[in-house]
Parts: structure tokens; sequence; C-alpha cells
């Protein structure tokens, strides 16, 4: 299964994708976590990356795509990926037709106005990037592994108002892009999370 997971920031995609992952046991490469893991180490790459992230403006296209491209090289790869959070624009939408023929490209959708609250009050887990929000989560270590629940730097209120906007621009027009190509399922992502998971294990299935 080649999968595309499309959808705002905050609408849940790595939510979705963890479960996805762990249910269809395909490799999930988010090109968010690629940046994140770069910065932390300081790779070229990251420090590349760096400034675009913080200003929440979407790292140069050349960049991403040959981080994608050789990411899809490997052999975890071969039997199938599901991508979170690339393509973000039709530049890497249509380098993407290139580099593989996807399957299904699945639209997490939700309202727009929501999203502000959302990913200001969003936690995560540094070490294994399990999601939380401060109306239900206390603080303290995370749940599934122990490790420090931290805010994501980019999840400041000025930083999310930039995303929101790039969002609008640059990737809500794959939205049509794919529906163009006969390719895109949509599900309510204003559910729950169990709920949403019910209705993308349904489309998934169809297809698998
Ligand atoms: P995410 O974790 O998907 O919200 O991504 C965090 C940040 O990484 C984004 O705000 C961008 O600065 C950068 N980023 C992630 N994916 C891409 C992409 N496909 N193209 C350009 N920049 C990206």
């Amino acid at each position: 299964m080649k999968l595309v997971l499309l959808g705002a920031p905050g609408a849940g995609k790595g939510t979705q994708a963890a479960r996805i992952a762990e249910k269809y046991g395909i490799t999930h490469i988010s090109t968010g976590d690629i940046f994140r893991k770069n910065l932390k180490e300081g790779t070229p790459v990251g420090l590349k990356a760096k400034a675009y992230i913080d200003k929440g403006q979407l790292v140069p296209d050349e960049v991403t795509c040959e981080i994608v491209a050789e990411r899809l090289k490997e052999a975890d790869c071969r039997k199938g990926f599901m991508l979170d959070g690339f393509p973000r624009n039709v530049m890497q939408a249509e380098a993407l037709d290139k580099m593989s023929d996807v399957d299904l490209v699945l639209n997490i959708a939700v309202e727009l106005d929501k999203l502000m609250a959302r990913l200001t009050g969003r936690r995560v887990c540094a070490k294994c990037g399990e999601s939380y929000h401060v109306s239900t989560f206390a603080g303290g270590p995370c749940l599934k592994c122990g490790g420090e629940v931290i805010q994501r730097a980019d999840d400041t209120e000025e930083t999310v108002g930039k995303r929101l906007r790039v969002y609008t621009e640059q990737t809500q027009p794959l939205i049509e892009y794919y529906a163009a190509k006969g390719k895109l399922a949509s599900v309510d992502g204003m559910k729950s999370i169990d709920e949403v998971f019910a209705e993308v294990v349904r489309v998934l299935d169809a297809i698998a």
C-alpha cells in the first residue's frame, strides 16, 4: 500500500499514521520528524531546515524532495509506505508523481478555526512522538514510553498562525490535485481519535 496522508497541521496525521503503521505494518515517513531528527543531531540538513521550521515556513522543495526520494529507495519501502507531511505543495506532488505511483491519498478534513487551540495546547513526547493535549493531559512523563513530554517550538501561537496560512495557500490545493486524479478519500477529522481511525480502517480495508 502506497499512501499519502493529507491534512492541515494539527489535523491528526501523526496520531493516525502511528495507528495505521501498527495495524497494517507499513513504513511511516514523516518529513517533519526527519527534519526534527536532523535538527537534534545538528546535521547540515537540520541546520538548513531550522530557519524555515522556526518561521513556520516550508523547507525548500529541492531539499525536501531529495530527502523523500532517498528515503523511498530504502528496503523498508519496497512493500509500501505512508507519507505524512509530504507533499505540501503542487511542486512536491509533481515530484512525488515521478518517484512513485501512490495508491491513495487520505485527507483528514478538519475545521481550520479549531486548529489554533489544538496546536498551541499540543504536547509531544520527545522520545517516541506520542501526542497529548493540555485539556486531557495533566503533565508528567509520556504514558507510552516514559520520555519527556514537551511543547514543540513551532506550536506557539505566532508560528501556528503562519503554518496555517502556508497550509491554506500551498497545501490545501492538493485536495483538488488528487481528487482530479481519482486518488482522494476524505475522513472527518473532527471526530474522536478512535472514530477517525475506524473511518480510516474502512477506507483502507476497501483498497487493501
Ligand atoms: P510537521 O511536523 O509536518 O508539522 O512539519 C514541521 C515543519 O517541518 C513544517 O512547518 C515545515 O517547516 C517542515 N516540513 C515538514 N514537511 C515539509 C515538507 N513536505 N515541505 C517543506 N517543509 C516541510
